[in-house]
């Protein structure tokens, strides 16, 4: 009988132990209470702007985009446990020429006409919501605050506030923080490959996306905060044989989901 109990407990022994998380990420945490507030003013804003042109809400992908956006999630906030706090919630538009976005304390916004656009498959979505929910998990525009602040000779009392001012009308500083908008726009990327691979999304299809963006139109802008589509594409391409290996082992590696509190 104890034989039989040793079998039993070594049988479900991976089901009911995680994986630790493959990740060791510390990201920025400053600034957390003014990112949650300007979060919020920009929140009503789009969401005041969607409603007007009466493209608030998904209608096409509602169950589809939901569903990707639990499994990212999932994986992303079980990576980095500390970006369990932010307020997770994607916000469906169809906005035509929006793309997808990401708000610092965790609202995700996507036009279901960007999906149609691009004619985007479930992957490519997964890669696309990964990437935003990197950009969160990341504290992106935490960075962004902290480098601006150190290129400005702003008081010490300069808030966030402050910062968002000045980038909106000082061009040379735009200029100046390009080149570090556009790494953070590579590791989103990166990561958003990793996060999609770990929920389950072969990162050969997920990468789809960047094909696409790399032999579409070009976007051509004075302050190029964006990295060029070939060069972003170039830079993931980097990183599927790590991203190959997490897809492989997903199973083992994510949260279980009836584990989730
Ligand atoms: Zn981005």
């Amino acid at each position: 009988m104890r034989r039989f109990f040793m079998a039993m407990l070594i049988a479900y022994l991976p089901v009911l132990t995680r994986a630790a998380p493959v990740f060791d990420l510390q990201p920025n945490t400053h600034w957390q209470t003014e990112l949650r507030a300007k979060s919020e003013e920009l929140l009503a804003q789009r969401e005041a702007e969607a409603r007007k042109a009466n493209a608030f809400g998904c209608e096409r992908y509602c169950t589809m985009l939901d569903e990707i956006f639990a499994r990212v999630l999932r994986v992303a906030t079980y990576q980095v446990p500390g970006s369990a706090k932010h307020d997770w919630q994607l916000i469906v538009t169809r906005m035509p020429g929006d793309e997808a976005w990401a708000l610092p304390d965790g609202h995700i916004f996507i036009s279901e006409e960007f999906i149609q656009r691009k004619n985007l498959n479930t992957d490519e979505i997964a890669f696309v919501l990964a990437h935003e929910v990197s950009h969160v998990v990341l504290a992106h525009e935490a960075d962004m605050v902290d480098i601006v602040r150190s290129l400005v000779p702003f008081g010490v009392t300069a808030s966030v506030s402050d910062v968002y001012a000045t980038l909106d009308f000082d061009m040379g500083l735009l200029l100046r923080i390009a080149p570090m908008m556009s790494d953070m726009e590579l590791e989103a990327d990166r990561m958003g490959l990793m996060f999609a691979a770990l929920s389950g999304n072969d990162p050969d299809r997920t990468i789809g996306f960047l094909r696409k963006l790399a032999t579409g139109p070009r976007h051509a802008s004075v302050a190029a905060t964006h990295p060029e589509e070939r060069r972003r594409l170039a830079a993931a391409e980097q990183y599927l044989p790590i991203a190959r290996r997490l897809y492989a082992l997903h199973d083992t590696l994510s949260p279980q989901k009836s584990l989730e509190p």
